[in-house]
């Protein structure tokens, strides 16, 4: 058994040769990995080892000597102390290439002659997200919210998240300030005790709506009546407050039960032109101007015509089936979550949509259902989590055999493994357009056409 070439503390002088998918600089001592962050591709730098592998080590940035062109100055240190922003220090036009790169990597090792396209991205890539989740904490007696550091819970206090709305960042700091003012406790990870965990905020891009979520470890909040007036006092565009319960000791952030303190139990906002109503515990995407792109791309590539049935797989909200509603004949949407279905059928009414219809179940479960029963669809759109599709769901891809099917993949490994799979049955990519959703983060959205060829 071959060990380590490098040992904890050797400092060496590197060139770094590639950026690995969660944006650390690599560089290579005999074919022998060395990962480190902050590091870019073409600097000279100066590393020490932190953790030496047999097969890899990961290793501290200590000097930039030759600084790459692309390198940019971050936003604030405490900041890059989290991992909020990975690719902060990576010019913008050159984090695009570096999507369209890792899908390119990826594809070539699955061997998919698939063409990547530009990666489409964002005018100003910052204040884009429009909902925060973040943690709560007394620092030394005094109630606190910023962001953990990189793989810690050690808690850094901000109060600018340059990626978020600002004025998601300005409501954070109100109901801060008011659980500080009323001596709301915050929650303690250590000994599952306290009350407040995180603030949860969402902002309706074009609605202006806001929706505050306060995650609780009791049902019971102290001066709960106060905080709720004092929030609406200094935030009028609050529509809705809810208080979210999560008694257990968990990094989930939202427990599965929810009460309405002020206002509606949902928010609304628009998408090319839609309105939709989104539950505390829906899944929308956080970057509505990328949104509409992406969307467009998808319904571009389904070649709708208007008499076509069409699947939406892993549907939400139903924001896609009720985008694709309009140039379709018939949208079946299934997706897991029960609020997320409630939402979809209300949002199909309040758009006036009739030829929608959404099933609560498990996607990879009712494809089996629809397939036993002789649905033909004429396009499959599926849009599925980080984990891609499951195995039953392919299988019954291959006996329904769709002719067309659009793939919306936020993991580029999982989606080279299932057009692998989806190759057997004969399925053919012509080509895959990254949207860039997430700027300065490494997360990776894609929109890949495949048709039975
Ligand atoms: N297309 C929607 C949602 C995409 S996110 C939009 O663009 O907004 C993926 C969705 O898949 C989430 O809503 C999640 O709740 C759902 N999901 C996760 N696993 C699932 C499964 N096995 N079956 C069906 N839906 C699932």
């Amino acid at each position: 058994m071959a060990k380590a070439p490098v040992a904890k503390n050797q400092e060496f002088t590197v060139t770094i040769e590639d950026l690995s998918y969660e944006g650390m600089g690599v560089a290579k001592l005999d074919h022998y990995p060395l990962f480190v962050e902050g590091a870019l591709p073409g600097e000279t730098v100066v590393i020490r080892v932190v953790k030496a592998e047999k097969k890899y080590a990961f290793a501290r940035l200590i000097q930039v000597v030759t600084p790459s062109p692309d390198r940019v100055t971050p936003k604030a240190q405490a900041y890059a102390q989290t991992g909020i922003a990975p690719l902060q220090h990576l010019a913008y036009p050159a984090q695009l290439k570096f999507k369209q790169h890792q899908i390119e990597m990826l594809y070539h090792k699955a061997q998919l002659a698939i063409p990547v396209r530009p990666t489409l991205g964002m005018t100003t890539p910052y204040g884009y997200r429009n909902k925060a989740q973040i943690p709560v904490r007394a620092i030394a007696g005094v109630v606190t919210t910023g962001f953990y550091k990189r793989r810690s819970h050690e808690l850094i206090p901000l109060t600018d998240f340059y990626i978020q709305d600002p004025k998601i960042d300005a409501a954070v700091l109100v109901v801060r300030d008011l659980l500080r003012q009323y001596n709301v406790p915050a929650y303690d990870e250590a000994t599952n005790s306290g009350v407040i965990r995180h603030i949860m905020v969402r902002r309706g891009y074009y609605s202006h709506q806001m929706m505050i979520v306060l995650v609780s470890r009791t049902w019971v909040v102290p001066h709960q009546a106060e905080l709720v007036a004092g929030i609406k006092a200094a935030l009028p565009e609050v529509t809705s407050i809810m208080l979210n319960l999560n008694e257990r000791a968990t990094n989930v952030i939202l427990g599965p039960k929810t009460r309405t303190l002020d206002g509606n139990d949902y928010l609304e906002d628009q998408l090319l032109g839609s309105t939709f109503r989104i539950s505390p515990l829906s899944f929308y995407q956080v970057n509505p101007t990328q949104t509409e792109v992406l969307y467009t791309a998808a319904v571009r590539a389904a070649g709708l015509t208007g008499r076509e049935v069409v699947i939406d797989a892993y549907s939400g909200i139903g924001t896609i089936s009720l985008t694709m509603a309009e140039h379709a004949k018939q949208v079946y949407g299934v997706e897991v979550v029960p609020e997320a279905v409630r939402d979809a059928k209300a949002n199909a009414r309040l758009n006036g949509v009739t030829n929608a219809e959404f099933l609560v179940g498990r996607a990879e479960d009712v494809m089996q259902t629809w397939k036993d029963q002789g649905l033909h669809a004429d396009v499959l759109m599926v849009d599925p989590p980080r984990k891609g599709l499951a195995p039953e769901f392919i299988a019954a891809v291959g006996v329904m055999l769709p002719p067309k099917l659009v793939y919306v993949s936020c993991n580029p490994a999982t989606l080279a493994r299932d057009i692998a799979a989806l190759q057997a049955f004969g399925y053919r990519a012509t080509a895959t357009q990254p949207v860039d959703m997430f700027p300065q983060t490494t997360s990776i959205e894609s929109v890949t056409a495949l048709t039975l060829g």
